[in-house]
């Protein structure tokens, strides 16, 4: 991974959050108090103000910054939660495009968000879409899978969870009060996952 890939990313990520602002603004304000949106834009511009000092970082550096740079300016339950995930892929990651490392590092940062959250798979959260991308990365990386094959297959695993979020009662979180209430909707956190991970998949067709 080149630092000007991670910049590329960040650009995107925010771009398609903001064009889909009513989308997650509404999923959270049905199930949840109706912020998502506001914190996942506050979190994904902090983080492109500091775009300029990833470009001399290791990999390892610059997650760790973005996690800093989240922890330090998103509210509400997600911000320390997708902080921890960068805080701990940034652990693992090397700079020589170790698919393997980075397959580890995300799956230490989903436990991050798993031990910090007290959460787990089919609690209704945004682990409902990190919990099977990150088995299906490491699962296609073991294998040894061809690049265009496992962007496919990770994008649709993310749309399938995000999916699979309408079905479920939460557990966690604010919609978890709703309990049933809450069953035909989508989990906000999921989508802006599902979002962030569709970006980067587009991203890498691209390149
Ligand atoms: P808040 O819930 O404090 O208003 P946000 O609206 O920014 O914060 O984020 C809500 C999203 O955070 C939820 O849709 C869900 O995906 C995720 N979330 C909330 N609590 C947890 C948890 N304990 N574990 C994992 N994800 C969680
Ligand atoms: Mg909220």
């Amino acid at each position: 991974m080149k630092s000007d890939f991670i910049i590329q990313c960040i650009d995107n990520i925010t771009n398609c959050i903001v064009e889909s602002e009513s989308e997650i603004e509404s999923l959270d304000r049905v199930i949840g108090d109706g912020d998502h949106y506001i914190n996942i834009k506050r979190g994904a511009l902090a983080v492109q103000s500091i775009k300029g000092d990833l470009n001399h970082l290791t990999n390892a550096e610059a997650f760790k910054k973005i996690g800093m740079t989240i922890m330090s300016s998103v509210g509400g339950a997600s911000g320390p939660l997708f902080a921890s995930f960068f805080l701990a892929l940034s652990k693992e990651v090397s700079d020589n495009d170790d698919l393997h490392k980075f397959s580890l590092g995300f799956s230490r940062g989903v436990e991050s968000i798993m031990q910090r959250g007290k959460s787990k798979l089919g609690d209704k959260t945004m682990l409902d879409v990190l919990i099977p991308v990150s088995e299906k990365l490491q699962s296609l990386v073991k294998d040894g899978c061809e690049k265009n094959i496992m962007i496919k297959e990770i994008d649709l695993t993310a749309q399938a969870g995000v999916i699979a979020t309408k079905d479920l009662i939460p557990a966690k979180g604010r919609s978890a009060g709703l309990a049933e209430r809450a069953v035909g909707h989508i989990d906000p956190g999921a989508k802006t996952c599902q979002i962030i991970i569709s970006t980067i998949c587009n991203q890498l067709n691209k390149g």
